[in-house]
């Protein structure tokens, strides 16, 4: 809708979900389209919530560190939080509503109940952070029954993520369609992500290896050979459903990214 100049912050789910039928009592046909995220924004995150403003009425962003599709308890107590940051790039972009809610709010009941799937999610991230997508795709439902949109926009800079969220939408006959957008990258090639404020100058310079690399689309050996004489960390570098798909750490920050073949 977008007649506020800043967003509307709202920090529980029962707000969120007063706020969402509100919008729908004065125009029951308007639509909402929903960006979640773990702030720490960037271009990529604004290519989505640009995308949901055009397609939408109403654009509705979630910032939430999700803690339990961490395994690392470090990696998670380094996510980098910029909310005042995030808040002025929501304006930039025209959201209405910015939903950040504290872990307790969306886990009344302390994880007992979850998400999983046994296939696609076992394969790749879900090899190297076990239990990360049970978490990621938990949320994901709990914040979509929350906000309830019709669209939901998702970076394809996380593929496994947005297939495996698009494949449970419709194992569960949610009523929404899930948009995959592309990655959006520095001019270096390297993909945006909030992990990359923690690399140091020449990390950051040295982490484009990692799209270049996938782009030549050399053997997967000849790519993981070059990745690790720079000093990369490889957990996986393996090719699926015609994509080539790469997670490496670097400084101790790890990055994911993947294209296709
Ligand atoms: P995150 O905050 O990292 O959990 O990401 C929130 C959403 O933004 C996810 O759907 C990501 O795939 C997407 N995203 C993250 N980085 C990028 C990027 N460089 N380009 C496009 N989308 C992205």
């Amino acid at each position: 809708m977008n007649t506020r100049s800043k967003p509307q912050v709202v920090k529980t789910p029962q707000e969120m979900i007063e706020l969402r039928k509100a919008w729908a009592a004065i125009a029951p046909d308007k639509e909402i389209g929903f960006v979640p995220t773990m702030g720490a924004l960037h271009q990529g995150h604004a290519s989505l919530l640009k995308a949901s403003r055009q397609e939408n009425d109403y654009v509705v962003l979630s910032i939430f560190v999700n803690p339990t599709q961490f395994n690392n308890t470090e990696d998670l107590a380094k996510y980098p939080k910029t909310f005042e940051h995030d808040l002025a790039l929501a304006e930039s972009c025209q959201v209405d509503a910015v939903f950040a809610p504290e872990f307790a709010m969306m886990y009344p009941d302390q994880y007992r109940y979850k998400v999983s799937e046994n296939e696609f999610s076992k394969i790749l991230c879900g090899t190297h952070r076990p239990g990360h997508f049970d978490g990621v795709l938990s949320v994901v439902l709990k914040l979509l029954q929350i906000v309830k949109p019709h669209r939901a926009y998702f970076g394809l800079k996380d593929y496994q993520q947005f297939h495996l969220i698009k494949d449970m939408c419709a194992s569960f006959f949610l009523d929404l369609e899930i948009k995959g957008l592309p990655t959006v990258r520095e001019d270096s090639g390297l993909a945006l992500s909030s992990r990359n404020t923690r690399l140091s100058a020449e990390g950051l310079q040295k982490a484009s290896l990692i799209f270049k690399t996938l782009e030549k689309k050399l053997s997967l050996e000849e790519s993981k050979q070059i990745l690790r004489q720079e000093g990369f960390d490889i957990d996986y570098l393996e090719d699926h459903f015609n994509r080539r798909f790469v997670a490496a750490s670097l400084e101790g920050v790890r990055l994911i990214d993947n294209v296709e073949l």
